[in-house]
């Protein structure tokens, strides 16, 4: 260890040591920050419905229990709520794993068809329940690409939730698939719902940014879907786009690698 006699060389060491204390204490403080928001917004995420779950279950021991008719529909109304926060935590499990790169893609090669059909097939009843009419238009099959096959099925069920959750009555969701150059494809979900306003657009796809505050609206989920999806298809190091006009209707797209 040599000694540091002179003075000049002392001044130095430790001006650059106090640099680097200030430097990692701001990175702290940005941690620290970052966590305080991200447990601020978890704990509201989970306020709402678990007092709306809350609300049924007292209103059911105040006596509403006693009212066979009232008591199955406060029931079921609960258990939605508790299917709520099910689909909270999962989202938040997620999104941190994704978040601290704790999660590694497991590549393989699949017939992305078939994904997008399984969940055509899963979502139909749900869009037909807001009598919206579900296509899914097959120009080639099947098309082959290397990606995280539950991964990319996850995307396109958030997208077309959002796209059922954000459409207008008796409206219409279209899912697509195209080739692109390059070996690419792009695959769309388009909307004629609520559409979004524009200065909207840049902040869409952080954790739990929503149009709408309030957060009043039953269909609302976590707040974390979009999120979701562009970390999944950036750590594929593909491509979201989103397109929108407020009050016409949205499309969200990706962009795949094929074999
Ligand atoms: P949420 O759980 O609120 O749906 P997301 O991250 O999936 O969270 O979406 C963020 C916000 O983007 C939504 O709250 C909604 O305001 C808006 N949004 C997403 N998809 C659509 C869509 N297809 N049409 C209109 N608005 C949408």
């Amino acid at each position: 260890q040599p000694v540091t006699t002179d003075m000049a060389t002392l001044t130095r060491e430790v001006q650059k040591f106090a640099r680097d204390k200030k430097v990692e204490i701001e990175t702290l403080k940005i941690r620290e920050e970052y966590r305080r928001e991200f447990l601020g917004n978890i704990s509201h995420e989970l306020k709402t419905p678990l007092f709306t779950v809350q609300g049924y279950l007292l209103t059911l021991l105040d006596g509403a229990m006693d009212d066979k008719a009232i008591r199955k529909k406060y029931l079921q109304r609960a258990e939605k709520g508790v299917e709520r926060l099910i689909y909270i935590v999962k989202d938040l499990d997620l999104i941190t794993k994704l978040e601290t790169g704790d999660i590694n893609l497991a590549l393989s090669e699949f017939n992305i068809v078939d994904v997008v059909q399984g969940v055509f097939d899963l979502l139909e009843m749900r869009a037909s329940k807001k009598n919206i009419s579900l296509t899914f238009d097959i120009k080639y099959k099947p098309i082959k690409v290397i990606a995280d096959q539950e991964k990319i099925q996850q995307v396109v069920t958030n997208l077309v939730m959002n796209s059922i959750k954000y459409g207008k009555q008796g409206g219409t969701t279209e899912i697509s698939i195209e080739d692109l150059v390059n070996n690419k494809i792009i695959v769309r979900v388009t909307d004629n719902g609520e559409g979004i306003a524009k200065q909207h657009i840049p902040r869409l796809f952080e954790r739990f940014y929503r149009v709408d505050k309030s957060g009043a609206r039953s269909e609302g989920g976590s707040g974390l879907g979009l999120a979701i999806v562009k970390h999944i298809i950036e750590g594929h190091e593909e491509k979201i786009y989103v397109e929108s006009q407020f009050g016409v209707g949205s499309e969200f797209s990706f962009t795949l690698e094929k074999t």
